[in-house]
């Protein structure tokens, strides 16, 4: 074997062997829950009266924080946090890397007498001044003003973050430049829903809906992986690029269909319990886990919450799911796409609306006047979809996720809308004008009396979309297991806002010339439904007649990150994010160009990875192997014998080695190469770089297939994915 797997057993035999092994018994959820959360009820319990209704007011109600109440949140904030151990605090963020960024600050500063004493204002827990320069900003921040501020966001708990030794208060921020310009991912994302907030209160005022704050609602499902951890160390290119960059598919995939909902492994069940345990006790809400499709392939998903905190939470637990793996020797992967040949990874984020009074706004109602609301911001999401379909197969385009947006798993790069059969009927009979205002009352009537709750069945669950209506909210499938989702949602956020604004102008439009509002909308929506139809789409989205079905609609189908990501600077996207001031054009031409770099630059690693992995692993490997069969088949001769077919095997050995290493130089010449515009770099990288990749790791997984176990230098698929 060229890998150490005695680690790896050792670490299996724990698990595996029924060996004493370390567990601590299960914990009391309701004791443990939100134990290291400085959340409500913590808040009510330890500010004072004014100062608590003060902040409140600021979560629930937007308005601005006086820095005396930001005083004295600090102060209990920092008493809090001291009684739990922590010593320091961080304005934890999330830069446009697309990951978080945190830096300590101790609460404790010596004192005269040569003591030390914990301090915090308002002012350190309002603002804070990371070092920004090397943080991406595409652009928007030359050296002179280098300066970035990190700003705290109350909407979201801070917590604590406890590392065996250590506990650190953990204050979610955004990041912004000292113009004010956002650095960030979570800035536009709290921009965006204010504008949300605002266009779905003034479309419920239509309705006489009396609600003052709308919130976008988010539950993300997250898929990964997990392997033994000594194949982790074993793997430069899982190490480094988070994916295998090469390795032959092994007899066994998962065509059995044997993975998905089975039983879970023991190993794996206790270091979920264990992920679990640590982000209930900072507050986030998971709620499922299971067996993915893939082989070692899982799934966690939280209940929904605002959509600002549930981006906090999913990055806390993307982090918690890489942290506790080691403790069971095990990686954690969340790689788009770790194994070629096996389904990727995604994220699928649930999103619909919620207003102050406590109605999802994407629920179908019993009523009519309940379905006619319901049918308006449906048909708000169904127009603003058509619209924005390149904004928002933009906001989930990366190299990794070239690999699983229609590669035949993972929905295709098409965006369509899944509205399930009985939807589908309404919304046609809407477009046919089935749709009219009944005598009574003036309610519409869509042609049955009151439509029948959809039942949220798993049989009429298409896997293929890549936006499905799912009951009660919309589920953007397409979104990528590694990205954060604050890019996502800010997009469809805007592009409902968008929508929203544009419906609810038309309405108010006629309502002023006097049409009654039920008809309006029955108007509207008739309209609105025959212009974006297009968008909807209940079959097979891996077929090859949709690919065409879908040109003929003039549907957008980028196939790759390249030809997606100029949709962030499209007229239409800037103007329609100017006029509600999440971004300005700077800040998207900033976001444009730190995609396509980071494209570039994503590329670039696993080329070299792959050179690397070429030359000093496997070109080894197969050259003495070579000689091997070379010395076998001289000694047959020598003997008096003719090894025919150690002739043959050494023949075809010869010139695939041949290939490889001619193909290995040609990647090598390719990476050698620059091109003045990041945009022309970009082409270049998956024009050139990229198919040499391809063209490798064919001839490198064909070598595997020939080379004995015991001398390839790499853990292969079937160890990495089926020893658990
Ligand atoms: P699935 O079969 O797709 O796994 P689930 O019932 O498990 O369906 O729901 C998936 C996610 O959708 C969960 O995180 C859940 O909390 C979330 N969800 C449910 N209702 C809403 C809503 N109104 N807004 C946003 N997310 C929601
Ligand atoms: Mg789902």
């Amino acid at each position: 074997m060229g890998y150490a797997l005695s680690g790896a057993i050792a670490g299996i035999r724990g698990w595996s062997m029924g060996q004493a092994r370390d567990l601590k018994p299960p914990s009391q959820v309701s004791e443990i829950y939100g134990s290291l959360a400085f959340n409500d009820s913590v808040q009510q319990a330890r500010l004072p009266k004014a100062v608590y209704q003060a902040l409140r007011d600021t979560i629930t109600k937007g308005s601005t924080l006086e820095s005396s109440t930001a005083d004295a949140v600090a102060s209990a904030l920092k008493d809090w946090a001291v009684e739990h151990g922590a010593s320091h605090y961080t304005h934890w963020f999330q830069p446009m890397t697309g990951i978080t960024a945190e830096k300590h600050d101790s609460f404790y500063s010596p004192t005269a007498d040569g003591k030390s004493l914990a301090e915090f204002s308002g002012k350190e827990l309002v603002r804070g001044e990371p070092d920004a320069s090397s943080f991406p900003s595409g652009g928007m921040r030359s050296t002179f003003e280098a300066r970035g501020y990190t700003a705290w966001d109350p909407t979201s708990p801070p917590w604590l973050l406890m590392n065996g030794n250590s506990a650190t208060l953990v204050i979610p921020t955004a990041f912004v430049s000292w113009t004010g310009e956002a650095l960030d991912k979570k800035t536009p994302l709290l921009r965006s829903m204010e504008v949300l907030s605002r266009q779905a209160v003034r479309a419920l005022k239509l309705f006489g809906v009396p609600a003052t704050r709308v919130t976008a609602t988010c539950g993300p499902e997250q898929e990964y992986f997990l392997i033994d951890r000594t194949f982790y160390f074993n793997r430069p290119d899982l190490i480094n690029a988070g994916r295998t960059l090469f390795g032959a598919r092994p007899p066994k995939g998962q065509e059995l269909e044997d993975q998905y909902f089975g039983a879970i492994p023991e190993r794996v069940l206790a270091y979920m319990a264990e992920v679990e345990t640590e982000l209930y006790k900072v507050g986030v809400p998971i709620k499922t886990r299971h067996n993915e499709v893939a082989p070692s392939q899982y799934e966690l998903a939280p209940i929904f919450e605002s959509m600002n905190v549930a981006t906090d939470h999913q990055m806390m637990t993307m982090e918690t799911l890489k942290r506790i793996a080691p403790k069971y020797g095990l990686a954690c992967l969340t790689h788009e796409k770790p194994f070629a040949g096996v389904n990727g990874s995604g994220k699928h984020v649930n999103w619909s609306m919620g207003d102050d009074l406590g109605n999802n706004l994407l629920n179908p109602g019993a009523t009519p006047h309940d379905n006619m609301q319901f049918l308006f911001f449906c048909t708000a999401v169904i127009r603003a979809v058509d619209t924005f379909q390149g904004l928002l197969r933009m906001s989930i385009a990366s190299a990794g996720n070239d690999h699983r947006l229609g590669a035949n798993e993972a929905p295709p790069a098409i965006l369509s809308i899944f509205l399930g059969d009985m939807l589908t009927d309404i919304f046609e009979q809407v477009e046919k004008g089935g749709a009219k205002s009944t005598k009574s009352g003036g309610l519409l009537d869509i042609g049955v009396s009151s439509m029948p709750k959809l039942p949220r069945d798993a049989g009429d669950r298409n896997r293929t979309s890549p936006f499905a209506f799912t009951g009660n909210k919309f589920e953007f499938r397409a979104v990528s297991s590694n990205q954060s989702i604050a890019y996502p949602a800010t997009c469809l956020n805007v592009a409902v806002a968008e929508s929203l604004d544009f419906m609810c102008g038309e309405l108010e439009a006629a309502v002023a010339k006097g049409t009654a509002v039920a008809d309006a909308v029955a108007g509207l929506l008739k309209t609105t439904v025959k212009k974006h139809k297009r968008i909807i789409f209940n079959g097979n989205g891996y077929s090859q007649e949709w690919q065409k079905e879908a040109a003929k609609r003039g549907l957008l189908n980028h196939k790759n990150t390249v030809d997606a990501l100029p949709e962030l600077v499209t007229p239409l996207v800037v103007k329609t994010f100017e006029k509600f001031k999440v971004l300005n054009e700077r800040e998207l031409h900033a976001r444009y160009e730190v995609s396509v770099e980071t494209y570039n630059k994503v590329i670039n690693v696993e080329a070299q990875l792959m050179t690397l992995m070429a030359n000093r692993y496997i070109l080894p490997a197969a050259l003495e192997y070579q000689r091997q069969v070379a010395a076998s088949v001289a000694a047959v001769k020598q003997a008096g014998g003719v090894s025919r077919e150690g002739k043959k095997l050494l023949a075809r050995l010869v010139k695939l080695v041949d290939q490889f290493r001619v193909q290995t130089d040609t990647l090598e010449k390719a990476l050698d190469h620059t091109t003045p515009s990041l945009e022309k770099h970009a082409k270049y990288m998956r024009d050139k770089v990229v198919p040499a990749m391809v063209r490798l790791r064919e001839l490198g997984d064909q070598l595997e297939l020939m080379i004995p176990h015991a001398s390839w230098p790499l853990p292969t698929y079937r160890e990495m994915l089926f020893i658990k």
